[in-house]
């Protein structure tokens, strides 16, 4: 089966009750048995069933079996966000004392979460770029976990997954990398050797913006050494899904950041169409890039473009393709905001992935609680305007932009 078919037609594809052809939406807290000892096995998980709606939720299941089986993993967890995706990913295999190493061009909100782990003695240590030679020096016997993205954005670098999977178990580290830029339209991490994939699945999956939500996905392939990864100590019966039971079963049930069932719902929804989008998503931001790289006094970036720093790992990863986001660097910020204002077709909002095109200025929004070195690694300039490129008609797009940058000279 192709993506798009897979999506519609898959194993996670059921029939759900009474026939229907999406999952029902579960809108319930609990749900009721007939006698005690029915409950007592479903809370002992020896019987099928759902008890409580942060543990578990028939919606919310539908939906992390549909994104599993599109990223290939062995379970999907979702959650309420992608920070809590981000944080639970994290928090389920580290204790105080471990040490992360992460990519510099992190999202804003993950650089600022492991700012806070800090105070829990979790210390992260970053490199400029996700290579195997930038990584080897940071490692010491504390390190647990290579973390990064793998389309960074918005300095749209690109991890060479393979290569970084590779040389961390050579290491017997894990690699967690958030794939929210990527997408399965556009990578499977796991099937490249990533141990952990989390998304926010607010942006592409959802894909219309209409709900925040996160998922994590396990590989169930690392071999836990249970001396070394202490959080997991007490899952040694469970081997290689050892991660994903304690995830269920304590941080992320304990943590309670359950997805709502409406939201799941909606992601149903998303996911179903995410193959079109992207088609069409990635081949305006083609376009786009490359009708205004002729435009002489700004600066494009976007992997399909030549001279990006993704280029060359967009046609060995990703067939060609460069995901949706692009940036454009129009010499100030008075000129971006300028440029920004006179948009007619782009939102001037957060988020990314939506249907809409959307713009927005990062140095003033997404930054403002980063250090000069962060914004440099990160990509973000006093002039950098970020558009996340949506579904519109290329023409127009071009048209919107190219009339905003020619007339703020
Ligand atoms: C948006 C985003 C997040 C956080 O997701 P929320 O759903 O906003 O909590 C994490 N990582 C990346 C790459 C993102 O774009």
């Amino acid at each position: 089966m192709e993506f798009n078919t897979r999506l519609l037609h898959g194993r996670a594809v059921r029939k759900y009750a009474d026939g229907a052809t999406l999952p029902q939406i579960s809108q319930v807290s609990a749900f009721q048995y007939d006698s005690a000892r029915e409950q007592d096995e479903v809370f002992h998980h020896k019987a099928a069933g759902f008890a409580y709606s942060r543990v578990a939720n028939p919606t919310v299941a539908a939906f992390e079996q549909r994104i599993n089986e599109m990223e290939g993993g062995n379970a999907a967890i979702a959650c309420s966000s992608g920070m809590s995706a981000v944080t639970l990913s994290l928090l389920n295999m580290l204790c105080a004392g471990d040490e992360i190493i992460a990519g510099g061009g992190l999202y804003g909100g993950t650089i600022d979460l492991l700012e806070d782990l800090t105070k829990f003695d979790i210390v992260t240590r970053y490199v400029a770029h996700m290579t195997p030679e930038e990584i080897e020096p940071c490692i010491n016997e504390r390190t647990r976990v290579i973390y990064g993205e793998v389309i960074s954005n918005p300095s749209l670098e690109i991890m060479d997954v393979r290569a970084v999977a590779d040389f961390a178990h050579a290491h017997g580290l894990v690699l967690i990398v958030d794939s929210t830029t990527a997408t399965p339209y556009l990578v499977h991490p796991i099937s490249l050797g990533a141990d952990v994939v989390v998304h926010s699945t607010t942006k592409y999956i959802n894909g219309s913006g209409n709900s925040i939500g996160g998922v994590i996905i396990d590989s169930a392939r690392f071999p836990w050494d249970f001396d070394r990864y202490r959080a997991l100590d007490g899952y040694r019966s469970f081997g290689k899904l050892a991660y994903t039971v304690r995830l269920r079963t304590d941080i992320w049930e304990n943590m309670g950041g359950c997805m709502a069932p409406m939201s799941a719902f909606l992601n149903v929804i998303g996911l179903e169409t995410l193959g079109l989008r992207m088609k069409q998503i990635c081949r305006n931001a083609e376009e786009l890039a490359s009708a205004l790289a002729e435009i002489p006094d700004i600066i494009v970036n976007h992997p399909s473009l030549p001279d990006s720093p993704g280029h060359d790992l967009a046609g060995k990863q990703f067939k060609g393709k460069g995901g949706g986001i692009l940036t454009i660097r129009v010499g100030s910020r008075e000129r971006a905001y300028a440029v920004i204002d006179h948009l007619r077709y782009a939102v001037r909002a957060t988020s990314l992935g939506d249907t809409r095109t959307l713009v927005i200025h990062p140095a003033s929004t997404l930054y403002i609680r980063s250090t000069e070195q962060q914004k440099q690694i990160a990509g973000v300039f006093e002039d950098t305007i970020r558009i996340s490129v949506g579904i519109e008609d290329a023409v127009d797009l071009i048209e919107d932009f190219t009339d905003a940058i020619q007339s703020t000279k």
